[in-house]
């Protein structure tokens, strides 16, 4: 399995990306304090997401027919290190253009495709994603929102949790079971793209323990969905899932999580720590890692690029990458622990205060370390 992953190089045209990116994002964020930047792809900012989509920045690896420019999947790569590396807030348009938009577009019929793909590129259309149910995390074969197929449509009941964004998206791709019963497991799931203004639903916000409200319940009380609300083929929903998955899990966002802190907290060493040999051993500790995760990242990019969906490599690299994510905010509260009568700024604090309370829910979201670890014994052929 590790064989499957080849040591790759970005091609210079996407390389070259770079620094227009990093000079729209040095005037785009000037002021914008660390611990607000520290939410990167969960802070929600509309009007800077629509910034990006001017510049041809959303939907970068669609094609130009639907609005997208077109570019490969290492371009999205260097836009998104760029993004996350200093915490933009782009968590309005972040999931429409990780795997909304690619899932339209391998699945979509070509009404879908023109509907929804020029609306993401544009910043007009935000989605979310309706996995989870309260009783159905882990096990998503058991779901228990339905789409009955009725002569208008789908006719929707039930309800989702932990819906990133749910409150401000337009859409949702939700996974409803539209046949059997959930003893069938995964057989009869599909997925419906539900249009949020419908009546019939209503989205409840959940205070988080940073107390920001990113998510929410939602609940569908006999919605009706018209006919092409069905994405791909009917029943194939879990396929469907395990592809968008690949593309929810492989994203550098799974190793970036923690930058806004580690850059901010270096910017403190170089100032008042220079010389401290923990914070230099922790600081080469937290880059090896770093450096290792990224290339494992870029080859997936790779597989990406060539239209492979690494299902399993991409959960490895969520695995070990929100390891990482989490251990930047521990070890870095340690070194500045170790020297509690150090002067610390308060933005620096402000940020650690933030990442050690946010850092559980990385192992959580998009599955969590338990359930991942499974995939990769299965797809190792240990189960
Ligand atoms: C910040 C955040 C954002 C999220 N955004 C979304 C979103 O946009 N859309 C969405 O659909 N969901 C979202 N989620 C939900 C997330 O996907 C679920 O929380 C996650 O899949 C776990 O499901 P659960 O909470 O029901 O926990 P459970 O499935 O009840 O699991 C509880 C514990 O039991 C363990 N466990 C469960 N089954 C097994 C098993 N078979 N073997 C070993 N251990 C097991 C789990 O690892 C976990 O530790 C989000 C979660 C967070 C924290």
């Amino acid at each position: 399995m590790i064989d499957t992953l080849e040591l790759i190089e970005i091609p210079a045209e996407d390389e070259a990306l770079r620094t227009e990116i990093r000079s729209f994002l040095s005037d785009a964020l000037a002021g914008l304090a660390p611990d607000i930047r520290a939410r990167s792809w969960m802070g929600f900012d509309a009007d800077f997401s629509r910034k990006l989509a001017q510049r041809g920045w959303l939907g970068i690896t669609l094609p130009p027919q639907y609005g997208g420019a077109g570019k490969s999947a290492f371009a999205r790569f260097v836009l998104s290190e760029e993004l996350l590396g200093v915490g933009a807030p782009v968590s309005a348009h972040w999931i429409a253009d990780r795997q909304s938009g690619p899932l339209i577009l391998k699945y979509g019929t070509e009404a879908q495709k023109s509907f929804y793909l020029p609306r993401i590129c544009k910043a007009e259309a935000f989605f979310c994603i309706g996995m989870s149910e309260p009783d159905s995390g882990s096990d998503l074969a058991s779901i228990r929102t339905k789409a009955v197929r009725n002569q208008a449509g789908w006719l929707l009941s039930g309800s989702k949790i932990w819906t990133t964004n749910a409150q401000h998206s337009d859409y949702m791709i939700a996974l409803v079971r539209t046949s059997g019963t959930t003893a069938d497991r995964y057989k009869g799931l599909s997925q419906i793209i539900v249009d949020l203004k419908l009546p019939g639903v209503s989205v409840r916000p959940i205070n988080d323990m940073a107390g920001d409200a990113h998510f929410s319940e939602v609940f569908f009380e006999d919605v009706q969905c018209p006919d092409d609300a069905l994405i791909g083929v009917e029943g194939d929903g879990w396929a469907q899932v395990n592809a968008e998955l690949a593309f929810e899990r492989s994203g550098p966002e799974r190793l970036y999580s923690s930058m806004v802190l580690l850059e901010t907290w270096l910017a403190h060493c170089r100032f008042n720590d220079a010389g401290n040999a923990v914070a230099a051993a922790t600081l080469g500790q937290i880059v090896s890692w770093l450096a290792v995760l990224r290339a494992m990242s870029l080859s997936l990019t790779a597989k990406l690029a060539k239209g492979e969906s690494p299902a399993i490599e991409a959960t490895l690299v969520k695995d070990l990458g929100t390891e990482i994510e989490q251990a930047i905010p521990r070890l870095i509260g340690e070194v500045l622990g170790s020297a509690p009568d150090a002067p610390v700024s308060a933005s620096l604090l402000k940020t650690l205060a933030y990442l050690e309370q946010l850092a559980p829910s990385f192992s959580l979201r998009g599955g969590t370390r338990e359930i991942l670890r499974g995939i990769i014994a299965r797809g190792l052929g240990l189960r």
